[in-house]
């Protein structure tokens, strides 16, 4: 009998490659893979990527999109293509799930949530012919769950995407992860996660643990961390990984050293903001009770264990002025920090931070779907308390000048290795930072009162 086809799709948004849209820092959807692992034997799975092909019709049964926000204009763009031929669209991911009303005007059903417990029921209902518009998938449970397919992704992509946990106890006010993973941890057995990581082709492997937060929180989290790098290093899987975490990493001489012998490279830790006041402005708790002193101090313990860090700030903030994100740039530029990712306060929908802008009329770019595509991170598309919009965008222009300027790439570059010792960890961070660059020496677009966009 013939196979029916399930094609997914993976749009990018077709407004600029910004930040979360550069091919370098993107990595393949991880919902694929598992639902690729999960479609019964009488389906063919294909996979249409717009970070490496362009789109072109395909012939399809179903056809299931995932997508960020700023992506979302041109997943419904997409999805009129297929439904104009009548083949059904099912739309998945963040976005679908946080405004699942919009969504469902331009495709035939929503998933919100995680997919996996439900998608086997939503293929059998497609195949009776009574897909319903909404499923809600809630959290899943992670244990006996199939292996992810890894070999359905474009071989372009430089980086395999692992997930060992899901979940994160706080309640940052722009992250919208508890909406969709909730505020408990949950994880992965660690034997899956193992025998996920054999399985993927290639030697030195490169992988991006996607967990919001790779050591977790509490002693018994810790010691599955311990026990998952552990198991990498007595399976000698030989990776290259990255993942994100918590400076508390930085008290855990044990987990440093396994950490490092597993093959990381790299920690991406979330600072936001280096002032009191700017880290309440959006409950980022996580980090208020630390001082500019025990970074310092943590970030050397890193370090030492050869492994590079990556910190995320945010810039306009709302207790932000013109003279906090000087300083803030500032603070920076002077830190030991081999990768910086500097963006700008983004309300993304189903976030705190949404809410009170939207109930405030202080959001501008609100010509939705449309104006989603300005929701990546490198664009003022809210009105700003305490700046004109038109200086905030000036002065992010002159940050990222100043903070990816040629001399400053290179003096981090020397940084990262003197600090580090390690030319892997070095010429890692320089690279990217000088993606980074290519992403944010962009003019960055500004709405006025009358939401009329502008460019810097
Ligand atoms: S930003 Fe990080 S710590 Fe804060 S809620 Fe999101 S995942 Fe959790």
């Amino acid at each position: 009998m013939k196979k029916k086809v399930l094609l997914l799709v993976n749009p990018v948004n077709s407004y600029r490659r910004g930040f979360a849209n550069h091919r370098t820092f993107t990595f393949p959807p991880v919902a694929f893979g598992i639902i690729a692992a999960k479609t019964p034997n009488n389906w063919k799975v294909k996979v249409l990527d717009e970070n490496f092909q362009n789109f072109r019709y395909r012939d399809a049964d179903l056809v299931g999109i995932t997508s960020f926000t700023a992506a979302a204009p041109r997943a419904y763009e997409i999805a009129s293509v297929f439904r104009e031929r009548g083949i059904p669209v099912i739309m998945g991911g963040i976005h679908a799930s946080m405004v699942p009303d919009e969504a469902l005007l331009y495709v035939d059903t929503v998933v919100m949530g995680e997919v996996e417990d439900i998608w086997l029921q939503i293929i059998s209902d497609f195949e009776a012919g009574g897909m319903q518009r909404i499923y809600k998938g809630g959290f899943a449970n992670l244990d006996n769950q199939p292996m992810p397919f890894h070999h359905i992704y474009h071989p372009a992509y430089a980086i395999h995407a692992v997930q060992t946990s899901r979940g994160c106890p706080y309640r940052c006010d722009f992250c919208s992860v508890t909406a969709f993973n909730g505020h408990n941890y949950r994880t992965r057995p660690i034997k899956d996660v193992l025998d996920e990581l054999e399985l993927i082709p290639g030697k030195n492997k490169n992988i991006i643990f996607v967990d919001d937060n790779i050591l977790g929180a509490g002693s018994e989290q810790i010691d599955r961390t311990k026990k998952l790098l552990e198991g990498i290093i007595e399976r000698k899987l030989k990776l290259n990984w990255f993942s994100q975490t918590t400076i508390d990493i930085a008290e855990n001489e044990d987990i440093l050293r396994l950490a490092r012998k597993s093959g990381c490279t790299m920690l991406l830790l979330g600072m936001e903001a280096e002032t009191m006041e700017g880290l309440e402005s959006v409950n980022k708790k996580l980090n208020l009770k630390k001082t500019p002193a025990y970074y310092k101090k943590a970030i050397r313990k890193i370090h030492k264990h050869r492994i590079g860090l990556m910190r995320t700030f945010i810039f306009g903030l709302e207790t932000d002025s013109v003279k906090d994100i000087q300083n803030r740039c500032n603070y920076i530029l002077r830190s030991s920090i081999d990768t910086i990712q500097a963006t700008i306060l983004t309300p993304l929908p189903g976030t705190e931070l949404y809410r009170r802008l939207n109930d405030n009329n202080r959001l501008l770019a609100t010509q939705y779907p449309e104006q989603w595509k300005y929701y990546h991170f490198s664009d003022v598309v809210f009105n700003h308390p305490k700046m004109e919009n038109k200086e905030f965008a000036q002065i992010m222009k002159l940050v990222w000048q100043r903070m990816y300027s040629k001399p400053n790439l290179w003096l981090r570059f020397l940084g990262s290795l003197w600090n580090t010792r390690s030319l892997k960890v070095a010429v890692s961070a320089y690279l990217t930072n000088k993606t980074y660059a290519k992403v944010f020496l962009e003019k960055p677009i500004w709405f006025g009162e009358n939401s009329k966009e502008n460019q810097v």
